[in-house]
């Protein structure tokens, strides 16, 4: 662990015994809280509120091509199944020094990698988007198998996002205007950030070349901000633009009969909350007054 870490994580989680899996102090999840009313100060007045349980139906997300680009990452709620023998039998082996998981079997969920992804089945089972498009304020918790000592890669963080569901020039429009907001709420944040175009880390070699095209196409943006020093700065916000990837999936079509295309403004809680102390320190009452003035602190 670096020192800043140490010094981060002493007032701000407790270790759980896992990597990237903390218990949060009321010290951090105040800022949280107050993060969240501020993104919620921007929230479209048309937009439609949804928020999500931390899992989502393996199914729709395995529709969804998650496999193909990061399997690595997902995590599958799994359970013990079978008659009362099976699992007494299972359980048995755990008390007799063996394992009681080799009798795992997988369930109907999955725990959901992003905010976005239970969007989109549920806005296409209403029929065609209407001119204009749609917008969405959704969040939930996240997890990706991940684990790290680092601050700001947790397996488990929460994400809030707004999402667009539209024509081309509805999602281009909504990520233009959500990448100037992002900077406008993180200069308020006293945050020194940029906002660069990025990728999304694609599993394997194929991946590679995935994530090269989504670079060429500037189909990602992500905000930056200093954490851990300029020269690895962590992503805090993302600005992303799927194209027709969901509107193909879910047969989801616009009000002129063309798959929707769809966009996300992406959150991350837990980041922005770690930037916070980071960028400003644990002392919340030192923090700059513009700064707790955005908080309403
Ligand atoms: P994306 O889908 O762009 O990878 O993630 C959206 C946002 O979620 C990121 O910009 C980031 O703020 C947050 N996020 C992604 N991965 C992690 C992680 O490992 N830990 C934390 N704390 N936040 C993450
Ligand atoms: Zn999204």
């Amino acid at each position: 662990m670096t020192e800043l870490t140490e010094r981060l994580a002493a007032g701000l989680f407790h270790p759980m015994g896992v990597d990237g899996v903390y218990a949060r102090t009321g010290l951090y999840e105040g800022v949280v809280e107050r993060l969240a009313a501020l993104i919620s100060e921007y929230r479209p007045a048309a937009a439609e509120v949804f928020r999500f349980p931390p899992v989502m139906s393996r199914a729709d997300l395995e529709k969804s091509g998650y496999l193909n680009s990061f399997p690595n990452l997902l995590g599958c709620v799994c359970s013990l199944h079978g008659s009362e023998a099976d699992i007494r039998a299972a359980v048995q082996r755990h008390y007799a020094g063996g394992s009681w998981t080799t009798s795992l079997a997988p369930a109907d969920l999955v725990l959901s990698p992003a905010a976005c992804y239970p969007i989109y089945p549920i806005a296409a089972s209403r029929g065609p988007a209407p001119r204009g498009g749609l917008v969405f304020d959704v969040a939930c918790d996240c997890f990706r198998r991940e684990p790290s000592q680092m601050l700001d890669r947790l397996q488990s963080f929460r994400m809030r996002e707004y999402v667009c569901i539209g024509e081309p020039n509805d999602v281009v429009a909504f990520r233009t205007y959500w990448i100037e907001r992002g900077q406008q709420i993180a200069q308020r944040l006293g945050l020194p950030a940029k906002v660069e175009t990025a990728s999304d880390p694609f599993f394997g070699r194929e991946g590679q070349m995935k994530a090269v095209a989504q670079f060429q196409q500037a189909l990602k943006f992500e905000l930056l901000v200093p954490i851990y020093g300029t020269d690895r700065p962590t992503a805090c916000m993302s600005f992303n633009y799927h194209r027709d990837h969901f509107g193909t999936t879910w047969n989801f079509q616009d009000h002129a009969g063309a798959p929707v295309h769809t966009g996300c403004a992406a959150f991350g809680m837990d980041r922005l909350a770690v930037a916070m102390f980071a960028t400003h320190g644990l002392d919340i009452a030192s923090w700059p007054a513009s700064v707790r003035d955005a908080l309403k602190m």
